[in-house]
């Protein structure tokens, strides 16, 4: 059976470090689904989320098993539309750990079969956080050597 992971968050904007993940993952998985959790009737987006769609398509132009979507429900409703078995997320610290345990087990008490793969970060990119992007790109500061795409 083809195993398909989807990648969920926000990535506003998606980096380099989400970049590592997604491609550390296809050692994994035989598809990556990239899924922006996204509400257009509650937006409070930096980065316009169509745009995001285009650049991260962009970064994986030629990853045939990467794909990109959007979505504005429970992600694990939208996981088992896209008959996908596996969340993918990454592990930068014990505030991402403490976070990304309970949203886990919660995601298993509702779908059981449904299980959360953990990629500790890439020392590198450990630090890379997108908030504090968002931060320097509205001071008008250089976040290019952040981001896997030009802005
Ligand atoms: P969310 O809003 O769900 O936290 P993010 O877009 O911030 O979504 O992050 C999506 C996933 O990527 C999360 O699992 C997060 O821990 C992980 N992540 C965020 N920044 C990095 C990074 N620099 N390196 C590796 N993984 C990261």
């Amino acid at each position: 059976m083809k195993r398909v992971a989807l990648f969920p968050g926000s990535f506003d904007p998606f980096t380099k470090g989400h970049e590592d993940i997604v491609l550390r993952g296809l050692n994994l998985f035989d598809e990556i689904i990239i899924s922006i959790g996204y509400n257009s009737a509650k937006s409070n987006r930096y980065f316009e989320v169509t745009l995001m769609v285009e650049k991260i398509r962009a970064t994986f132009a030629h990853y045939p098993s990467i794909k990109v979507e959007t979505y504005a429900e429970l992600t694990a409703e939208f996981a088992k539309k896209h008959n996908a078995n596996y969340l993918l997320r990454g592990l930068r610290n014990t505030t991402d750990f403490e976070y990304e345990n309970s949203i886990a087990q919660i995601n298993r008490k509702l779908y059981a079969d449904l299980e959360s793969v953990f990629l500790i970060t890439s020392p590198e990119f450990a630090w890379i956080n997108s908030s504090i992007i968002r931060e320097v790109h509205k001071y008008k500061g250089d976040v290019s050597q952040f981001l896997p795409y030009s802005l």
